[in-house]
């Protein structure tokens, strides 16, 4: 790889000016100085790396500073090198971008606490800067396809945090392609012998698709150009292999049952179009009921966009066949990279019209979602609990009765729907109805169902709610809901509850007496005050006293959070 390949790749989507060209040329000199003789595991000098990571950084479209950054991304990591030179010669674009990538770096996919802060501000990271996230994704492509070189543990470990993390990071992103890169680049280190069985399986099966494909192709082309349908594209595209493989372990491990092995695709020019080869696609052949998929109306939550159809072919074989415009294409191949500088255009060349455009904000909104949850979780494990089951799993599109389109994890249910809609509509929910049908609350939802929530007031959640929620919305909802019930009742029965107070402190001269006149003013008999200060930045305050309701208890957490020196107040009931 040469610096002049990059800059050659980087001028296929974007205008590179000659202040850019020489920022390009003096970072790579730089980095090639910086990393000297210092060579790979895989024997290769250094430099080569950060080239190969330039590239595809080039490839997807992204501006001059990223491509620096990328040449520049491991120098202060490998090598004596201040930040402050970095910025010095290359900016505070740079250095905060190389400063995002390194921060990943110390990303180690476990689930312990530790990790879990780093994955924060990976985060973090990604809602700043998209750029960043893209750099390190291919980062990690590069040294997925150089892994053979380091010792096995660490090929393991690195695989699977590919596969966990950076697989479905792309995912989300809606760079499918990068995605099942990086699947097929782990899926033999993490499942070795299932990588074999499958290789020796689909062998055969996928030349013969192929080359049926091959001849499908031409019959397409000519009934396309009978009803006037200028295509842009017609191909035919292997299924990539660990996607196959999940796939394979949903139907019995059966390759024949896999319509998509080989799909044949269709790009045209407009929406419009797009349904027009579906026309063309059905007349020709008999499609499979119940596997029109229309990604277009109803676009993935990734933002993928296609029309999917299955068709008995000639010769009776069932085909695949996905339909989409040029610029779903690039959309499905880059995903947020394309949105990051897409600008449309009506000259036909998308690439060459596109602008340093940031994406608008829309296309960003989950990445703010994400972090408004890290927020609500104090505990990282319950973080990257919910990011399991939230995030990096499959979604499905539900409607309500006005037709606004909800998103959900899938196998949710009408419970998910009602908390996602609205808090005191999960609450009160007594019931529910999909596509007319009364279901009961743990009903599976499934793409497309029309939901009506039927409720009732007063009515509360159960706990058995919890047995059957997907979403970690709603689960954090019905506790906190329980939770509420069951301190209304516990202070009803006795008249009063004993409660445990406890104080987060910057110890200062008399701030126990300031706690104690507190007490005294409500008018309640302290029955114990302690202290805590062992392995504690912040000692502990801790009080027992009885409550005769909710509001006396509030009212008297505000009053301590305002006296100077405690910093947090919390609460818990004791027997
Ligand atoms: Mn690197």
């Amino acid at each position: 790889m040469t610096i002049e390949e990059i800059i050659k790749k980087a001028e296929v989507k974007l205008t590179l000016n000659d202040s850019d060209k020489e920022r390009i040329m003096r970072a790579f000199e730089f980095a090639k100085a910086a990393h000297g003789v210092q060579k790979r595991k895989s024997g290769d000098l250094y430099i080569e790396h950060p080239l190969m990571v330039a590239y595809g950084v080039a490839e997807m479209g992204l501006d001059a500073s990223a491509i620096v950054a990328a040449l520049l991304h491991d120098v202060c990591e490998d090598t004596t090198c201040a930040p402050e030179t970095l910025e010095k010669n290359f900016g505070k674009d740079v250095l905060f971008l190389v400063d995002g990538v390194t921060k990943l770096d110390k990303i180690r996919f476990h689930g312990t606490e530790r990790e879990a802060e780093n994955l924060r501000k990976m985060f973090l990271a990604i809602a700043e800067d998209i750029r960043v996230v893209l750099i390190k994704l291919m980062d990690r492509r590069h040294n997925m396809k150089t892994l053979s070189s380091l010792p096995p543990e660490k090929q393991k470990r690195i695989a699977l945090e590919t596969l966990e993390l950076y697989a479905p990071l792309a995912y989300r992103l809606g760079i499918g392609e990068i995605k099942g890169q990086l699947e097929d680049l782990a899926f033999p280190y993490v499942y070795p012998k299932e990588h074999e069985w499958l290789i020796e399986q689909v062998k055969d099966p996928l030349v013969l698709r192929q080359k049926y494909a091959e001849r499908l192709i031409p019959l397409v082309k000519k009934e396309l150009e009978a009803e006037n349908i200028h295509y842009r594209d017609v191909h035919g595209r292997g299924k990539h292999l660990f996607s196959l493989y999940k796939k394979l372990l949903k139907y019995e491990m059966d390759i024949n049952k896999i319509f998509d092995l080989v799909a044949v695709r269709v790009v045209v020019g407009t929406i419009e179009e797009c349904y027009g080869a579906l026309g063309v696609v059905h007349k020709l052949w008999r499609p499979m009921p119940g596997l029109v998929k229309d990604y277009i109306a109803l676009p993935k939550p990734n933002g993928y966009r296609s029309i999917h159809t299955t068709v008995f072919g000639p010769e009776g074989r069932v085909t695949e066949f996905q339909i989409r415009t040029e610029e779903m294409h690039i959309q499905a191949e880059q995903g947020i990279a394309a949105h990051w500088a897409y600008s449309e255009s009506k000259s036909g060349n998308i690439y060459r019209e596109r602008q340093t455009v940031f994406a608008d904000k829309k296309q960003l909104e989950w990445v703010n979602q994400l972090r408004d949850w890290q927020k609500e979780f104090r505990n990282p494990d319950e973080f990257i609990e919910s990011l399991k089951i939230d995030f990096f799993k499959n979604r499905i599109f539900v409607l309500t009765p006005k037709g606004d389109v909800i998103d959900l994890p899938e196998g949710a249910t009408p419970v998910d729907f009602a908390y996602q809609v609205h808090t005191d509509i999960g609450n009160q929910a007594a019931g529910a109805r999909v596509n007319a049908k009364m279901v009961p609350l743990d009903h599976e939802l499934h793409n497309g169902d029309v939901i009506e929530v039927i409720t009732q007031k007063n009515k509360k959640p159960s706990s058995d709610w919890l047995k059957f929620v997907k979403t970690a919305g709603a689960k954090k909802r019905i506790q906190v809901a329980l939770r509420e019930t069951r301190e209304a009742i516990a202070f009803s029965r006795r008249g009063g509850q004993m409660v445990e107070l406890r104080l987060a402190i910057k110890d200062r001269i008399g701030l126990l007496k300031d706690v104690s006149e507190i007490v005294a003013d409500f008018k309640i008999n302290m029955k114990s005050i302690t202290s805590e200060t062992k392995n504690r930045l912040y000692p502990l305050i801790v009080i027992h006293a009885p409550f005769k309701n909710k509001e006396q208890l509030e009212k008297m957490m505000v009053k301590m959070k305002n006296i100077t020196g405690v910093e947090e107040v919390s609460y818990t009931f004791i027997n």
